[in-house]
Order: C-alpha cells, then structure tokens, then sequence
C-alpha cells in the first residue's frame, strides 16, 4: 500500500469528515434473523452486515464431528450487491481466507469444550461493504453468538486502525483502506484483554506499529460499548444498566 493522494485536510478532517480518532457511527440490532438461534445486523459506518448463528447442533456431514469440543463453522461472504462493481456471488479466495481468520478471531471467546459433538454454524453477510467489514463481521458474530445462547467467556469486538497521511487514525473507511498507508484490523475479547486477531497490510516501522495496535484496542473497546448496549436492549429492554 503506497499512498499517492493526501487524505487528511489541513484541519485533519478525513475524507468522511472524522477526525483522526473518531470511529464510524455505529449500530447493532439483535434478532434479525427469525429462523436463526441468534442474530445481529450492524451498521458501522456505511457497511451492513448480517450474521446468523445455528446452533449448537448435530454436525453434517458425521465424520466431521469432534469428540471432545464443538466444531466451529464461519463464512464470510459478500453479496454482488455489496460493492460499487457487480461481485461474483461465488466464495472468493479472500472471502474463504477472511472466513478462516473470522473463525480464529471468535474461537477463543467460545466454550466449545461444553458442546462435544456438535457444530456452530457462523453466517456473515455482507450487504454492503465500506471498507472494515471483516472488523464489523465479527462483531456482529460475536453478539449472534450471544444472543444464540452459546456458553462464552467474552465478547469479541473489532475495529481497524491504519496509517494516512503518516498519521495514524482509527477506523480506516474504505477510501483509507484502498489509498491509505496501512491497515491493520484488530479483534480483542475486552473483560479478558486478549488480541485475537491482528492483520497488517501496509508497512509501519515498530513506534508506528505500537501506535496503531494500541488505537485499534482503544477502538474494539468503544465497540464493545456497543455490542454490550445493543445485548442489553434486547434482553433488558434498558441499554445503561446491567446488572453484573
Ligand atoms: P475489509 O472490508 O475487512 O477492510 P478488504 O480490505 O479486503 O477487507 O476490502 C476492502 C474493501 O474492498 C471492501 O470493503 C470492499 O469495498 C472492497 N472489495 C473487496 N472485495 C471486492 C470485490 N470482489 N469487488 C469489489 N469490491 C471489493
């Protein structure tokens, strides 16, 4: 990633009029899908994703089935609708290698010791993408897992960071993500301060690197304000108090 056009103003307001901290407006609905055992629609910033959990259930095909943990199913995928050109509806390399680092990022936070046996299914589909739809895919799994009632030791929240302008801002939009210097999606289960995922694209020399991780996390931790509100609305009706 080589950037060729400044995309912070002199004032240091991006191309969607944030500053260099600010995050994406940011909603979650729980419940979304009838037919699923959990689910959430998010909306961060212009993306909306969908994710839909099934389980825990009887695994197909059989031979699959692990003796001793649950096995954990993702897919990512993006609708043709999604993006400004037509996108073949058919699982890309990039769709199955995001699947792949989704199920890692949320794996952690799952007790899948407590389903022997048995699958998880994770949907995530985007509906329109905006650039940090891997980050808002997983959170919106991890509160359909929740609302699924699967047993878990924390959320997972996400939220990317990237280098524009050699400035290094939070929550790269897609304009930042395509044109900008890097961008480094991160997943962190906030209550127990565990990365769960952390990808770079783009280069950062070491004081860079830490600057961009530790505003990734300051991110996935107003996200997870979020996650935990949108939880709470649907089961307590009330998005301030919970009760511990
Ligand atoms: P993320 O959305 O997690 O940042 P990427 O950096 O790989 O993932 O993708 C950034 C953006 O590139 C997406 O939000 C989308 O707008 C665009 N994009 C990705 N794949 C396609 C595709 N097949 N066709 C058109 N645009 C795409």
């Amino acid at each position: 990633m080589t950037q060729t056009r400044s995309l912070i103003d002199e004032n240091g307001i991006r191309t969607d009029g944030r500053t260099g901290n600010q995050l994406r407006d940011i909603q979650i609905k729980v419940g979304v899908i009838k037919n699923a055992d959990g689910s959430a629609l998010i909306e961060f910033g212009k993306n909306k994703i969908i994710a839909a959990v099934y389980g825990p259930r009887e695994v197909h095909p059989k031979h699959m089935a692990l003796t001793d943990r649950c096995l954990l199913r993702c897919r990512y995928h993006m609708s043709p609708f999604s993006t400004d050109t037509r996108k073949n509806p058919a699982p890309s390399r990039r769709e199955v290698e995001i699947s792949k680092v989704i199920r890692e990022a949320l794996q952690p936070a799952l007790m899948l010791e407590d389903y022997p046996r048995a699958t998880i299914d994770v949907y995530i589909e985007v509906l329109q993408a905006d650039g940090g739809s891997r980050c808002a895919g997983i959170a919106a799994a991890s509160v359909a897992l929740a609302d699924a009632g699967i047993n878990m030791r924390d959320l997972v929240s996400a939220c990317a960071a990237g280098k524009v302008d050699d400035k290094i801002v939070l929550d790269i939009n897609d304009t930042e993500d395509k044109e900008g210097g890097a961008d480094m999606p991160v997943a962190f289960m906030p209550n127990h301060k565990q990365i769960t995922l952390l990808q770079l694209d783009g280069k950062l020399n070491s004081e860079e690197f830490i600057a961009c991780l530790n505003e990734g996390i300051t991110g996935c931790m107003k996200v997870y304000e979020v996650q935990r509100s949108a939880l709470m609305q649907k089961y307590f009706g009330n998005e301030t108090e919970l009760k511990e």
